[in-house]
């Protein structure tokens, strides 16, 4: 357990503040004694993964930041195919990597995907048609209180980038995945299909100091009624708006490559990308009578920084 420590470096958009308490705990033990900690000083808590899609507020965040450190990865036969184990703290694509060296198949869908198991299980990482869910058989999760269970995939109640965790706080600690075992020619096929996804994303996405897409895509029911625009994608709306590689506030501005990803520059805080993100929800609202909602996590910040349907009138 530390304290002060600084968040910046431990995420993508490279802002904001300290973390008052902050524990990288490896092992089972090492969560519990952590969550047994803050429940006896009465400290909130927060997990962070790489932060990949996490803003953090300048001013910090108060209590206790558990930034998992459990990357352990291993494969087992099951009747039904193989099943990968993964340790929440593991980085995604070192999953994949050990996944496709033993012939297990699936996940390479979401090759390239910055962050961790534990965080992508958090919202249902997506790529094109493919959902998390589609692998996750089950996770063990621990609640704030210590206590410690296995569950099935819908217990997660995943929905598009939602799940049950987004209402209650739980601790992923690991997650098992159901694979398909390849055969070799299928498996270097994999890989291969793996390699030109990361290269789309490289052409497609900025590389560094962003969180991916900013604001999730609307849902059907989210279009006004009567709408002649029906487009649910929120990067459409941007893009007609033009922000494109022309919007910025302080030192972050909308991506030249895409206009639902916001980048920072050196010395950029996170009060500039919520003023950002939030003069790009008043565009959107001022043509096309919608308010976009962020994929991106806040930690740390007293309220919700940005805009919601009910108080972007004012
Ligand atoms: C360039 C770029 C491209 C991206 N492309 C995609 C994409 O194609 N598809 C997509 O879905 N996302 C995409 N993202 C977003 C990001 O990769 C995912 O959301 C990823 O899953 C975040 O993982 P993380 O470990 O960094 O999570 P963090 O940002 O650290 O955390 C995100 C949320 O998950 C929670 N969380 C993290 N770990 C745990 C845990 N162990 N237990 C409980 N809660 C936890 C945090 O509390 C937080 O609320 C992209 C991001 C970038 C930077």
């Amino acid at each position: 357990m530390r304290n002060d420590i600084p968040l910046a470096p431990l995420n993508w958009f490279k802002t904001g503040g300290n973390a008052e308490f902050f524990s990288e705990p490896q092992t089972l033990e090492d969560a519990l004694s952590d969550l047994a900690f803050a429940k006896k000083e009465g400290l909130e808590v927060n997990v962070l993964g790489e932060g990949a899609n996490t803003l953090v507020a300048d001013q910090g965040c108060s209590g206790l930041v558990l930034h998992p450190a459990n990357k352990a990865l291993s494969l087992d036969e099951s009747p039904e195919g193989l099943v990968l184990e993964a340790g929440c703290g593991a980085n995604m694509q070192d999953a994949i990597d050990f996944a496709l060296e033993r012939n297990a198949l699936g996940l390479e869908e979401f090759a390239g995907l910055p962050g961790t198991v534990g965080g992508a299980a958090f919202i249902n990482a997506h790529f094109f048609e493919y959902f998390l869910a589609d692998f996750l058989l089950s996770a063990k999760v621990i609640s704030l209180d210590g206590s410690v269970k296995e569950v099935g995939k819908d217990w997660f109640e995943y929905g598009y980038d939602v799940s049950r965790l987004h209402r209650e706080k739980w601790l992923i600690w690991s997650v098992r995945f159901l694979l398909r075992r390849g055969s070799e020619f299928e498996t270097a096929f994999a890989k291969g299909r793996a390699w030109e996804i990361i290269r789309q994303r490289s052409r497609r996405y900025p590389k560094e100091r962003t969180c991916g897409s900013f604001f999730r895509n609307f849902l059907p029911e989210e279009i006004p009624p009567g709408s002649e625009i029906k487009v649910p994608n929120v990067a459409y709306y941007l893009d007609k708006i033009g922000v494109k590689g022309a919007l910025r506030f302080g030192k972050a501005s909308v991506s030249r490559k895409h206009a639902n990803m916001l980048e920072t520059e050196e010395g950029a805080s996170s009060a500039d990308v919520v003023g950002l993100a939030r003069e790009m929800q008043k565009l959107v609202y001022k043509d096309f009578n919608l308010v976009p909602v962020p994929e991106c996590r806040f930690l740390g910040f007293a309220s919700f920084p940005l805009y919601t349907k009910d108080t972007i009138h004012g």
